[in-house]
């Protein structure tokens, strides 16, 4: 965990080059003032109830500020979720930690995301030591995060431009999926994807989710556990090319 944090703010202040700067922001620096900003979104997180120290550490080595627009950069530590175009969002920090901790990542699992978005959940959990595989349906966000996590020098984590209903057969088993954003129906391949012991976080529901984790007992037998109500954008079926409009 301190390598990886060590890595990624070397790489991140050094490193300029070998990315196409159109995609992704020049000149990004992590100053004090925002690991101060950092550390209060942190604290408040622990007063939310987060007491997880390994997935508090790695939300404290990841600078949310890279992920979101320059426009709102002055709000990244806020715990609120910001728009990432194509009425895309950036999850709140909250909603982050909370799926995280659900997710009980250890180093080395093998990670399936749905829904890449900004790329800030694949490197948090890139951070926690994850072998991450992200799918986006967005081809515009989808090389938009795999430039930035390639700038940033995360190197666990793989990005593909794909519908997520089907999952990822061709890296199956993963000790853990989590899709993030809200789905009406749990997809069952993404159940048959889980390794035996492997845990699926995922929100349920249509106008609101209700948080849920289905933890595979065996070949088949899955225990299902529900959680809190969140509200994410929702989980679209087919892909999206570039400049098309939803
Ligand atoms: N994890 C993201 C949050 C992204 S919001 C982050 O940290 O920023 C949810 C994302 O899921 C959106 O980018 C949306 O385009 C994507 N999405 C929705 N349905 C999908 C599907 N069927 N397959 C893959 N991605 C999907």
């Amino acid at each position: 965990m301190r390598t990886w944090l060590k890595r990624l703010m070397g790489l991140t202040l050094s490193r300029r080059s070998g990315v196409s700067a159109s995609e992704t922001r020049p000149a990004m620096k992590d100053t004090h003032r925002h690991q101060g900003l950092r550390k209060r979104m942190i604290d408040a997180l622990r007063q939310r109830g987060i007491s997880d120290e390994a997935v508090l550490a790695a939300m404290m080595a990841v600078p949310r500020h890279f992920f979101l627009d320059k426009a709102f950069e002055e709000h990244a530590y806020e715990d609120k979720p910001f728009p990432i175009g194509h009425k895309q969002t950036i999850s709140q920090p909250f909603t982050v930690a909370y799926m995280t901790v659900l997710l009980q990542v250890k180093p080395n699992d093998r990670v399936l995301e749905i829904g890449t978005g900004s790329g800030y959940q694949a490197a948090i959990l890139a951070a926690l030591g994850a072998r991450v595989y992200t799918l986006e349906r967005q081809e515009a966000l989808y090389l938009r995060a795999k430039a930035l996590l390639a700038q940033l020098g995360v190197r666990n984590v793989r990005c593909f431009w794909r519908d997520g209903f089907g999952g990822l057969p061709e890296y199956a088993p993963y000790q853990g999926i989590i899709v993030t954003a809200g789905a009406p129906v749990v997809p069952e391949p993404l159940r048959q994807q889980l390794a035996i012991g492997g845990r699926l976080v995922i929100p349920v529901g249509e106008e609101v989710q209700y948080m849920h984790r289905f933890t595979r007992l065996s070949e088949t037998e899955y225990r299902e556990e529900a959680f809190e109500a969140f509200r994410f954008v929702p989980f679209l079926e087919g892909t999206n090319k570039k400049d098309e409009s939803s």
